[in-house]
């Protein structure tokens, strides 16, 4: 079983010893620079001039500087902009400011993995990887709890990188809920795995076939909608809280001899082949050159995909009937309908 580490096993004073610079301000940024804050650690934030996140950061009273300014003052820099900037802005504003002794942390290993981030020898290279959304991680920690977090040291110049690992997950909360150790390379790979093959890109595409299955059928639009996605939480919400066995519970028998039936119908074991070679493409780096390379080009495949997958009919009657949902209207988040891109 995973090593796993809780509170008593992370000294806080190490993290409050140190001068931090969280760059950016994002999901991820504005939880760790508050969270770090209210655990009386020296707390400064990194963004471009002109950064739309500035007001956000100085309305709850942080330091917000330069990205060169704030690499310069600290000693511990935590990444917190997208994946695909990372590289760009530490090699124009991190890089030169990195001196023996200080410590670079990660939210995500990707940069590191793939070799597009490589820090010099005399500093410290850790990754703390909340597993929630940055939003959930600052709601846990001001509840006192926190979301369970992984840490990973993937050069330890100091020989105390994974202690300050630690230390920096008790402050964002992680260790209340139980911290597990693991690797860049084990970290990237799976997660991009999980996003990809399960969470985000197969159950999009279920979703999709589902629903096309169903209208093509001749069954009602908002009805294929309600069954193959809307409902897809209230099972999902039971696997989390129990796995597949309280889903399977709680559900009717008639739709449990269902899943058993039918399941290995629809994902049958080609569906795995399909998922070891995309979990090839991961491992051989092929998935990340492709993603970086069009991120270099303008992102135009990223922009034609994105378009594509705003126009599937299963979006439209989306819409109209989530207008039904009163309590779907109160979301805190930024998401605008129709504007993700
Ligand atoms: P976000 O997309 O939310 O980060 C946006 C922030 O980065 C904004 O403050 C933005 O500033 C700033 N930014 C964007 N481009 C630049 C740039 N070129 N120079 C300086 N600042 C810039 O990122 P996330 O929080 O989603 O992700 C951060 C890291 O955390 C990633 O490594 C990700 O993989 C990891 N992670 C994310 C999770 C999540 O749930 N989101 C979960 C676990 C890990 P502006 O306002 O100017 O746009
Ligand atoms: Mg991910
Ligand atoms: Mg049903």
């Amino acid at each position: 079983t995973a090593t796993t580490f809780y509170d008593s096993d992370a000294d806080l004073s190490l993290i409050q010893g140190r001068t931090v610079a969280v760059i950016g301000y994002g999901s991820q940024g504005h939880a760790h620079a508050l969270s770090l804050r209210d655990c009386g650690v020296d707390v400064r934030v990194g963004l471009a001039e002109g950064s739309s996140s500035r007001t956000k950061a100085e309305a709850e009273g942080l330091r917000v500087v330069d990205v060169a300014t704030a690499a310069a003052e600290a000693d511990l820099i935590m990444i917190l902009v997208p994946d695909q900037v990372q590289a760009e802005v530490y090699d124009r504003a991190i890089a030169a400011n990195l001196q023996d002794g200080d410590a670079l942390f990660f939210a995500h290993g990707f940069n590191v993995r793939y070799g597009y981030i490589t820090a010099p020898d005399g500093v410290d290279v850790a990754l703390v990887a909340p597993k929630g959304p940055g939003h959930v991680v600052r709601r846990e920690f001001e509840a006192g709890r926190g979301v369970p977090a992984l840490v990973a040291v993937e050069q330890d110049a100091s020989g105390q990188a994974r202690d300050l690992a630690l230390a920096y997950a008790k402050g964002i909360g992680g260790t209340r809920a139980g911290v597990i150790e693991t690797t860049f390379t084990e970290e990237t790979e799976s997660d991009l795995f999980g996003e990809q093959a399960v969470l985000c890109g197969g159950a999009s595409q279920l979703v999709q076939y589902g629903f096309e299955t169903l209208v093509e059928a001749g069954y009602q639009p908002e009805i294929a909608y309600f069954e193959v996605l809307h409902e897809l939480k209230l099972i999902v919400d039971l696997m989390v809280e129990g796995g597949l066995a309280k889903q399977r519970w709680s559900i009717s028998d008639t739709a449990e001899f269902g899943d058993y039936v039918s399941g290995p119908r629809v994902i049958d074991p080609r569906v795995k082949e399909n998922m070891k070679a995309v979990l090839g493409d991961i491992q051989s780096g092929a998935f990340a050159r492709r993603f970086m390379d069009d991120q270099k080009a303008g992102a135009p495949e990223f922009a034609r995909l994105r378009r594509q997958a705003e126009q599937h009919p299963i979006e439209q009657t989306g819409r109209h009937l989530r207008q039904m949902f009163a309590w779907l209207k109160d979301s805190d988040d930024d998401y605008t309908e129709g504007t993700a891109a």
